[in-house]
Order: C-alpha cells, then structure tokens, then sequence
C-alpha cells in the first residue's frame, strides 16, 4: 500500500497527503513513531486522521500508513475484569511494557494471547449452524459463562469438527463447512466499533431493569433495554449511585467507560471500582465487569473512540444472550472531545462550538440499547441498558450536551446537589425527575409489586407536587395559615421523602430494596395517609394524630429485613381501623 505523507499536525489532528487507497475509517499508523490513529475526513487524496496518542513532536514529511482496517475490538474470553484504554489496550499490559506513564506507539493486544480455556462445545459434528449460534462455552470467570458463537457473515454451515480442550484464544475451536470450503473458528473475533453489532429482532422493553433503589424502581424506572441520563453536579451523589446501580441492578454483565478528563476523576474509577464486591455472590463485582478508563496522558480522540469500543464490548454480550448494563461517565466529555476535533477540522460550529452533528451522535449512541432477540438461530434474548452520565457546566440542563441527551433518552435522573447539601440521598429530585418508561412498565409492576402499585405511585408523586406548592405558602404566610387536611399533606410527604425516598447506601439492609418491599413500605405511608385524613373528618385533632407512636414503626418500615415483611402488612392493618384508642 502506497504510503501518506504528513503535511499539518493540529494537536490530535494530523493531515496527511497521498493518501488515495486509505478510506474512511481507516485505522493508520502515523509518524516514525507508529501512531494510532483514524481517518475521518477525506479530501481528494487528503486525508484528516484524528490520533488516539500524544503528537508531539510528530513533524510533517513524516510517513502514514494505513492498516486498512477500520477501528475494531478483539471479542472473546479474557474481556471480563480487564481494564482498557479507550482503543481496548489493556492498562495492564501497556504499564509493563513502558511504566506508569504510557508510552507511545505500542501495539498490545486485548486479549491475552497465552492463557488457555477450558472450552466445552455446545453443539456436534453434523449439527447446522449460522451466525450468532453458540458453539460452545468458556467459564470466562467465577460469574460468567462466555459463550462463543459462531462469527457474523456465516448464513449457513455445518459443524465439521469441535472437541472440547483447552485452547488459546487464537486457536481453532471448531471447523465449519461453509458451502463446501471449511472454516476454521477461533475464539477470537473482531467487531468494527462504529458499527453495531447486528441482531435478529428488536423487541420493545418490557420488564424494568430492578436496581433496589427506591427513588429509581418507584418512580423512575428504567426498562432492561432503555436508557437513562444523569448529571452529576460534583458532590451531588453520582459516584455513589453509579456504584449501586453497578452492585444491584439486575444486570449481569457491567461495562464502565470512563471517560474522564481531569486525572482525579479516572483515578476514582480505577482505584474504586476493582473494590466493589458483588453483593449476591460476594466475589470482586470485576468478575462480571469491564472497565473502559482513559489515562490522562491520552488525548481528546481516545475518549471519543471510547465510547464505541465500551458499546462493542457490552453488545458482545448481549449477543450471549445476558442482560448487560452500560454507564458512561461522562458523555460530556466525550462532548467535548467531539468539539475539539470537529475545531480542528474548521468545520462550522453549532450550539457552544459543539459540532452540528452533536444530536445524531448521541441519538447514534444511546439507539444501541435496546432489547434483542440475538443473531442466530437459537433465540436467545439478550438486552443492553445504557446510563449516560453529563457534566453541565454550573449545573445548567439546557447546555447543548444535556439537551441532546434528553431528546433521545427516556429516562432523567436529575441528581440535585442542594438535596445532597441536605444530606438527602440518592439526591434525585422528585420534581424535576421523568420517567418514560413507567406506562410499558406498570404490568409487571401490578404483577410483581401490588397490584395497585401504579397508583400509589401516582399519589406519592402528587403530595410530593402538592407539599412543594404548600411550602411555598407557609414561607409567604406561615404554617397556621394552612388547614388540618393540608398540614397531614406536608407530613405524609416529609415520611414519604424521609422513609421512602431516602436511601443510604451505606446501611446493610437499607442499600437494597426488592420491589415487594418498595411496594409495601409505600403502601404502609399511603394507608397511614388516608385514615388519618379519615380520622380529621371524625374531629379527632392533628395533634393526636402525629402523635401516634406507630408512625416511628413506619419511618423504620424501609430497615425490615427482607425476610420480615410480613410485619409490614401487619403494620398496614394496624393503621387502617378505627383512631386507636
Ligand atoms: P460525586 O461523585 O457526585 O462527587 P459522591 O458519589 O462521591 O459524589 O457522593 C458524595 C458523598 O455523598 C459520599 O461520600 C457519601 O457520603 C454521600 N452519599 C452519596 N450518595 C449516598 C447514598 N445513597 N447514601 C448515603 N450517602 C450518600
């Protein structure tokens, strides 16, 4: 192949001239130095590379070289508990090669060449096969069973030959007869990033993606399959909500892109997230999770390239049929690095600098998730949940990043740092907070929660409303200024906002909530409610009514193990009678 030339460096950006075999998309190699980098512009036989590493002292007249492949990642076992760059290099192995401090221009593979599988086939010799069909089985880590499918692009085939063994990722498994030629099959496969993986069927969600935390499940559900965004005002609670969705949601498979700017962000993730223990198995949660991190000393088009290769990885195992979760922190980040590019391209800025084609990337992005029916012939389900996290400057939503995100994501969780200066946590504002999702999932909810939970639902969230509106007159005339049936208004919505909604996730029990025990403790507040709105009608006074010591038995309703409650039906029943006497 015929070799580009450099005739401008611009920071991450170089262009190079004589470049008419290279293609959009295509990996080059750039400089003496063998630079990363990708091709995104073509003009005539100019081509605009964006590189993934440092470009000091890169200078014009050096050579490129284009791989003419485009940018993809390595799929198979060993993905589980590595930690990536944003190009799928493993930190690991790029830190033994050149130190603490990256060097620049290494080659190392995503998977580990060496360590060998225990491979157990799935299938015989004789049995037909097409893409997507599960050859066999790895046990990739204590939590996870890697399924190896047939690669995409194969219609039709028969198994030749498969034995079980131990193998490399890049020796063959199994030999295919493909229309009459055989074809060998690796565990190892390759996935362009920018291109999503294909599937047989989109199927529209159906069941809520649980997470145990009760502002979340309640009143805000997200569907295994949807997507959900958060902006994450520093101090506001992000870190600590991203690890619980991480511990507790039920999502097999985890994939964390960090795409981080200042040091200190991606420290957090790297030093955090390998500490997280998986709650129901007690192993490292690493065992069921991925990590995309980029190291400060990568420049801007790592973190765009970042994303996709976190998408890949988590659509690989959707494929295998798991229901994956993705969180992405942050995609302002990811923003921003898109402005820089498109900046150095002169190309025509849109909203704040940010290129034009902001929304169709981010639409591009979160229209990964969805519930699957995966390639194949075998009909497994798989979904992928993806969680945007973004960063607006000085917290104002209507910023060109979270404004993008909102019009394609159908779930807003709002994290408020003046409810996390109050110390209430999660620090989702109830208000300002939406959930598309809730219609679609209101039948398992009345299935698997109470069946009444879609209007307790509605209720809570109208004292909330209301109390908001009722505050706002007892600070322009004071509390006397309110009636007895209003005053239980503004009660009921401080247990619901203190019993309910708040949730630490630091207490044993208190850090999860199955959906029974979120449909009974908002029962128990509910039930209180109306008797005592009941028990005013009767002329006995508020006063009494507050008094009550059972409403400290409510207030302790979310710390009942989740084994004991059937105390809080009992509980329900005792408020529903007559004024205790
Ligand atoms: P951020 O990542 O937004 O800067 P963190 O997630 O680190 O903020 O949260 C800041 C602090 O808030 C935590 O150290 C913790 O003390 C408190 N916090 C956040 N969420 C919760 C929660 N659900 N339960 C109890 N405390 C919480």
């Amino acid at each position: 192949m015929q070799e580009g030339r450099i005739v401008k460096i611009s920071g991450p950006l170089v262009v190079a001239e004589n470049m008419t075999d290279v293609r959009m998309y295509d990996v080059v190699r750039v400089g003496e130095g063998r630079l990363l980098g990708e091709v995104i512009e073509m003009r005539g036989n100019r081509a605009s590379i964006q590189v993934y590493e440092e470009t000091s002292g890169v200078s014009p007249g050096e050579p490129v070289v284009s791989t003419g492949q485009p940018l993809s990642v390595e799929l198979g076992p060993g993905l589980m508990r590595s930690i990536y760059d944003g190009i799928q290099r493993p930190l690991s192995g790029l830190m033994e090669l050149s130190g603490e401090f990256i060097g620049r221009g290494l080659e190392v593979p995503g998977l580990d060449r060496e360590k060998k599988w225990e491979f157990k086939p799935a299938v015989e010799v004789g049995d037909t096969v097409i893409s997507g069909d599960v050859l066999g089985t790895v046990q990739e880590t204590i939590l996870v069973e890697h399924r190896v499918m047939v690669p995409p692009g194969i219609p039709g085939a028969t198994v030749r030959s498969i034995k079980a063994g131990e193998y490399t990722v890049t020796e063959t498994v199994a030999v295919l007869d493909v229309e009459g030629e055989s074809r060998e099959v690796t565990m190892l496969q390759r996935w362009p990033v920018r291109v999503g993986r294909p599937i047989k069927e989109r199927l529209a969600p159906e069941d809520p993606l649980v997470t145990g935390q009760r502002v979340i499940d309640t009143f805000f559900p997200i569907a295994k399959g949807g997507t959900a965004c958060i902006p994450g005002p520093f101090g506001s609670g992000k870190t600590v909500v991203q690890h619980q969705l991480s511990k507790w949601a039920d999502a097999e498979i985890i994939v964390f892109i960090g795409c981080g700017e200042r040091g200190n962000e991606m420290t957090d993730v790297l030093l955090e997230f390998p500490e997280l223990k998986d709650p129901r198995s007690g192993e490292p949660l690493m065992e069921r999770t991925i990590l995309v991190a980029n190291t400060s000393n990568m420049p801007v088009a790592a973190r765009e390239a970042s994303i996709y290769t976190g998408l890949t990885l988590a659509e690989y195992y959707r494929d295998m049929g798991y229901q994956v979760a993705l969180m992405a922190d942050s995609t302002s980040r990811w923003a921003e690095a898109l402005r820089e590019i498109s900046g150095r391209l002169e190309e025509m800025p849109g909203e704040e600098g940010y290129p034009a084609y902001l929304g169709s990337r981010a639409a591009e992005f979160y229209e990964r998730a969805g519930r699957v029916i995966c390639a194949g012939s075998q009909g497994r389900e798989g979904t992928l949940s993806i969680v945007g996290a973004v960063s607006p400057p000085g917290g104002d939503l209507s910023e060109p990043v979270t404004q993008a995100t909102l019009r394609v994501v159908k779930v807003f969780w709002g994290l408020d740092d003046r409810l996390a200066a109050r110390k209430h946590f999660p620090a989702i504002n109830w208000l300002t907070s939406y959930s598309l999702y809730t219609d679609t999932l209101d039948a398992f909810f009345r299935t698997n929660a109470g069946e009444d939970f879609p209007e307790l639902r509605q209720e809570a969230m109208s004292l909330l409303q209301t109390e908001s509106e009722l505050q706002e007159i007892v600070r322009l005339v004071g509390l006397d200024a309110l009636s007895a049936r209003q005053r239980m208004i503004l009660e009921t919505s401080k247990s619901l906002r203190e019993d309910f909604l708040y949730q630490s996730a630091f207490h044993d029990i208190d850090t999860y909530c199955s959906m029974e025990k979120q449909y009974k403790v908002l029962k128990i507040i509910l039930t209180f409610h109306h008797s005592a709105l009941r028990w005013l009608d009767e002329g006995t006074s508020i006063d009494k009514i507050l008094e009550l010591p059972v409403r400290d038995e409510i207030a302790r309703a979310r710390l009942a193990p989740e084994d004991q409650l059937g105390k809080l039906a009992q509980l329900a029943e005792q408020v529903t009678g007559e004024f205790p006497a």
